[in-house]
């Protein structure tokens, strides 16, 4: 299979659960003692987060490009970048590299698409939310229709994962906001649109389905390295 270079760090408590992820998925397609070979290049989140917030996105840009050139030269044959946000930068990322980039707003729509759902609640940072690369690429290849929280619910889904999800915190006060969130948007499905959602939300918290960027966007990493 391809090797698999991962681009971590933003932040390291959802990384770790791609690496197991990316693992748990080829024991389970080739068995025995089969596991991923993958190489992670994992930046200082610090850093990340201050540039994303000071608007620094040409910066962030040379960030990711190098992160996945150092990628390439250590043999990755596919790039995988584990964070939605960063996805900002996805175009410039694939401007400057040789092998394929797995997008994983693509990686969603077909999940969502094969489960036949058109109209989908985005909860993820405040970049990720307000931006079009989700709504564009869901409605144009896939015609899914993206709604997301009013301003004040964004303020409070981006705090949560800035003040809490990244450094590992999860509250039951903060699950019960994001559950009123999805439940009052009145949408078919909700996007765990930040890859540490998924730690404080789960299937049957919600009474919709949800759709974990972080497991569909691994899975189909693995799916393409195998070539299946
Ligand atoms: N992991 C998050 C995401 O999926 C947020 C951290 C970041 O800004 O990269 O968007």
């Amino acid at each position: 299979m391809k090797k698999i270079g991962l681009i971590g760090g933003m932040s390291w408590e959802s990384s770790h659960v791609y690496y197991k992820i990316v693992n748990e998925k080829v024991r389970e397609r080739l068995g025995g003692h089969h596991s991923c070979p993958c190489v992670m290049e994992s930046v200082d989140f610090a850093e990340i987060a201050e540039l994303q917030h000071n608007d620094e996105w040409k910066k962030l840009d040379a960030l990711m490009v190098d992160a996945a050139q150092n990628l390439e030269r250590a043999n990755a044959e596919v790039i995988v970048l584990c964070t939605n946000t960063m996805h900002l930068c996805s175009e410039e990322i694939i401007k400057n590299i040789n092998i394929p980039f797995i997008h994983i707003v693509t990686a969603i729509g077909n999940k969502i698409k094969a489960g036949g759902i058109d109209n989908v609640l985005l909860l993820g940072t405040k970049f990720t939310m307000e931006s079009d690369f989700y709504k564009e690429i869901l409605y144009n290849e896939f015609g899914i229709k993206t709604v997301i929280p009013n301003k004040e619910d964004r303020g409070e889904v981006h705090r949560i994962i800035y003040d809490e999800l990244v450094q590992g915190q999860i509250k039951d006060e903060s699950r019960a906001i994001y559950k009123e969130i999805i439940e009052k948007s009145g949408a078919k499905g909700v996007i765990l649109g930040c890859t540490e959602i998924p730690l404080l939300i789960k299937e049957g918290d919600v009474s919709i389905p949800i759709y974990d960027t972080t497991r569909i966007h691994a899975e189909s990493a693995v799916e393409f390295a195998l070539g299946l």
